[in-house]
């Protein structure tokens, strides 16, 4: 069998393979396994019955997203910057018309990904942008197979002009935020789960170190974010699914001093 990229039917994740033998993010405990044993998509088929959408949501912001759903349907992020754009996290696939929007934008400088969800179709965006930069934080390299790393890091790392990469744990054990300094943004991987009604307004928000299987974060796990957090201004948070305009370093910080006054658990905050 040819080596390509395979989708994991079940949650999405890419892997470069043969035969993938099993997903290793749907055998992680924070994940449910497929209910129906293993089911891989070669890129090609991916390719076939896949396209996407490209969302402008400010004047430096743009959001790429796949259709129909694939995996756990997380969002691509493009940072629109005249030094050299900063991609964070990956749409599950983009499609040539999509990689043309991005191209159009003026390409990619620099690549990161939080952890292992949001990593989506990276290994695209590399094979069609080339950035200098692929940044994945050193403890979650055992996942990057379908994509190269070119600039693994430790505690932060600086990428074009002032957005930052801070490595923050928790969730998974290399989680990385980045922090948008100029437009006050953190995209916080899933540090933070906003619930959201159905105009988008942002209503509880929680932090776990499991959502679908409800297995809280240790107090040391809470407190690393908040000493992460503590520092950095903002006034939205971005996950890998959600954009949360209003959810400042204040509210964050809110969220987490509740969470670590009480023994771990999981509860939803209301806003
Ligand atoms: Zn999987
Ligand atoms: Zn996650």
């Amino acid at each position: 069998m040819p080596l390509t990229h395979y989708a994991c039917a079940n949650c999405g994740f890419w892997q470069e393979h043969f035969a993938p033998p099993d997903c290793p993010v749907c055998t992680d405990v924070r994940n449910d396994l497929p209910p129906d044993g293993w089911h891989f998509l070669p890129e090609s088929e991916v390719a076939a019955t896949h396209e996407g959408d490209a969302r402008q949501i400010a004047d430096d912001l743009w959001a790429f997203t796949t259709t129909p759903h694939l995996g756990l349907g997380g969002t691509g992020w493009l940072i629109v910057r005249p030094e050299g754009n900063i991609a964070f996290e990956a749409a599950p696939y983009y499609s040539e018309a999509m990689l043309a929007r991005i191209g159009a934008l003026g390409g990619i400088a620099s690549l990161a990904a939080s952890h292992p969800h949001g990593y989506g179709a990276l290994f695209q965006l590399q094979r069609a942008f080339a950035p200098p930069v692929v940044a994945i934080q050193r403890e979650d390299l055992a996942y990057t197979k379908a994509f190269r790393v070119t600039a693994p890091f430790d505690d932060t790392l600086a990428l074009t002009g002032d957005v930052v990469l801070h490595h923050v744990g928790g969730h998974y054990a290399g989680q990385a935020a980045l922090h948008d300094a100029r437009g006050r943004r953190l995209f916080c991987g899933d540090m933070f789960k906003i619930d959201q009604d159905a105009d988008g307004r942002s209503t509880h928000v929680s932090s776990h170190k499991a959502f679908h299987r409800n297995i809280p974060l240790t107090h040391r796990e809470l407190q690393t974010y908040r000493d992460a957090v503590a520092p950095l201004d903002f006034e939205a948070v971005l996950t890998p699914l959600e954009y949360a305009p209003g959810i400042d370093t204040a509210k964050a910080l809110a969220v987490l001093d509740a969470a670590l006054a009480v023994p771990p658990q999981v509860t939803r905050y209301p806003l």
